[in-house]
C-alpha cells in the first residue's frame, strides 16, 4: 500500500518563511487562503477587481492584482478555473515569478495537457484536495481535513517536496492524509472520476431513476425522495464504513436488492463506457474538447447546462427543499447572499 503522511510526517518550517500568493478566491482559493492563515503563514490573494475581490477584502486578506501578488511571493497557487489559466498566467503570472519561486496547483490540467509550459528555473508542484473547496474550509473549521494529493512536476530548489507537503498540512489535508501523486495520474484519475462516478455518473443515474418512476406514473414526489434525497444518506454511510456499513444498516431486502439488481444496472457494458471515457481522457481527446469548447464561448455548456436545470427532478426538488428546513440552503444561493 502507498504510504499515506499525516501531521507527524510534515515540517512546515520551509513554508513559514516564505509569503504565498493565493490566485483567485472561488471554491477552492478561498479555502485555501482562511486554511493558511490560520495556520500562521503569510498569505496575500491575487485577483482581478469584481465580486471576489470585495469578498477577499471583507474577510481580512491584502488583495492584489495577479501581477503585484505574484511579484510580492515566493509561492504562487493558482486557483483559477481551470479553463482561465493559460491567459492569466501568460500575461499576469509567468512575466512576474523570480528564479527559484514555486508555482502551484490543485489540479494537473494545465501542465499535464501543455497549457502551461512552467520557466525551468521555478518548482512547480500539486496539491490537490479531493474534495469540494467549501469542505476543505468547513472541515479544516471543525479540526478536521479533507485529504489531498501532492505531486512535484519540476524540483529547482531541491525543496519542491518539503515546501508541497507543508503547503498540504496548511489547508488542514495532512490531517486526513496526504498521498503522492504524479500530475498525470491526478489529472487523468481526477477528470475520469467527476465523470463517470462522483458527478457525471451520479447525476445520470439519479435522473434515470427517477424518470422510470415518474413514467411508470409514480408521484414525482416520492421518486424525488427515493432518487435524490435519499442518496445523502446512504453515501454518508458509505463515507463512514465502506460498502459493509451502508450494507450492515440497510434492510436485508434492501441489501438482496443490491446485490441483485445493482449489477443489472452497472453492468458490463456500462464498465465498457468507463473505458471509453478513461480513454478519452488519457488520449487528450476530453481536454481538447472542452478547450475549444471554451474558446467558441461554451455553446454547447450553456445550452445543456440551461436544459439541465428544467428537468422535472428540480422543479419538484426545489419545492420539497423549501419545506425542509433542516436541508441546509444551497451552496450557491449562500454564496450569491455573501456576494451581494
Ligand atoms: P472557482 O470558479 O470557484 O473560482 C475561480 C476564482 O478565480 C474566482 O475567485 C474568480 O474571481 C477568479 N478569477 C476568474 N477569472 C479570473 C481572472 N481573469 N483574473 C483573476 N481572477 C479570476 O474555481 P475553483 O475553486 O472551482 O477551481 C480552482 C482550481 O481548483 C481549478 O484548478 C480546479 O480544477 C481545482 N479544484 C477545484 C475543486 C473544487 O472544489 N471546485 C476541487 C479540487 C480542485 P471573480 O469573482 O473575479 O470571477
Ligand atoms: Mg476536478
Ligand atoms: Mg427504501
Amino acid at each position: 500500500m502507498s504510504k499515506v503522511l499525516y501531521e507527524q510526517d510534515v515540517n512546515t518550517e520551509v513554508l513559514r518563511e516564505k509569503r504565498i500568493a493565493i490566485i483567485g478566491y472561488g471554491s477552492q482559493g478561498h479555502a485555501h487562503a482562511q486554511n493558511l492563515r490560520e495556520s500562521r503563514f503569510d498569505v496575500i490573494v491575487g485577483l482581478r477587481p469584481g465580486k471576489s475581490q470585495v469578498k477577499a477584502e471583507e474577510d481580512g486578506f491584502t488583495v492584489l492584482s495577479v501581477a503585484d501578488a505574484v511579484k510580492q511571493a515566493e509561492v504562487v497557487m493558482i486557483l483559477l478555473p481551470d479553463e482561465m489559466q493559460t491567459t492569466v498566467y501568460t500575461e499576469s503570472i509567468e512575466p512576474n515569478l523570480q528564479p527559484g519561486n514555486a508555482i502551484a496547483f490543485a489540479h494537473g490540467f494545465n501542465i499535464h495537457f501543455s497549457q502551461i509550459v512552467p520557466p525551468s528555473n521555478v518548482d512547480v508542484f500539486l496539491v490537490a484536495p479531493k474534495g469540494p473547496g467549501h469542505l476543505v474550509r468547513r472541515t479544516y473549521e471543525e479540526g478536521a481535513g479533507v485529504p489531498a494529493l501532492y505531486g512535484i512536476y519540476q524540483d529547482v530548489s531541491g525543496k519542491a517536496k518539503e515546501i508541497a507537503l507543508a503547503y498540504a498540512q496548511g489547508i488542514g489535508a495532512a490531517r486526513a492524509g496526504i498521498l503522492e501523486t504524479s500530475f498525470q495520474e491526478e489529472t487523468e484519475t481526477d477528470l475520469f472520476g467527476e465523470q463517470a462516478v462522483l458527478c457525471g455518473g451520479v447525476t445520470s443515474l439519479i435522473k434515470a431513476g427517477f424518470e422510470t418512476l415518474t413514467e411508470a406514473g409514480y408521484q414525482p414526489e416520492v421518486a424525488y425522495f427515493e432518487c435524490l434525497h435519499e442518496m445523502k444518506l446512504i453515501v454518508d454511510l458509505l463515507y463512514e464504513g465502506g460498502l459493509e456499513n451502508m450494507r450492515y444498516s440497510i434492510s436485508d431486502t434492501a441489501q438482496w436488492g443490491d446485490f441483485v439488481s445493482g449489477p443489472r444496472v452497472v453492468n458490463e457494458e456500462t464498465k465498457a463506457r468507463m473505458k471509453e471515457i478513461l480513454q478519452d481522457v488519457q488520449t487528450g481527446a476530453f481536454a481538447k474538447g472542452w478547450i475549444l469548447e471554451n474558446q467558441a464561448n461554451r455553446p454547447q455548456f450553456n445550452a445543456i447546462n440551461a436544459k439541465e436545470n428544467q428537468h422535472p427532478i428540480e422543479q419538484v426538488g426545489k419545492e420539497l427543499r423549501a419545506l425542509m428546513p433542516f436541508v441546509s440552503e444551497p451552496l450557491q444561493k449562500k454564496q450569491n447572499k455573501q456576494k451581494d
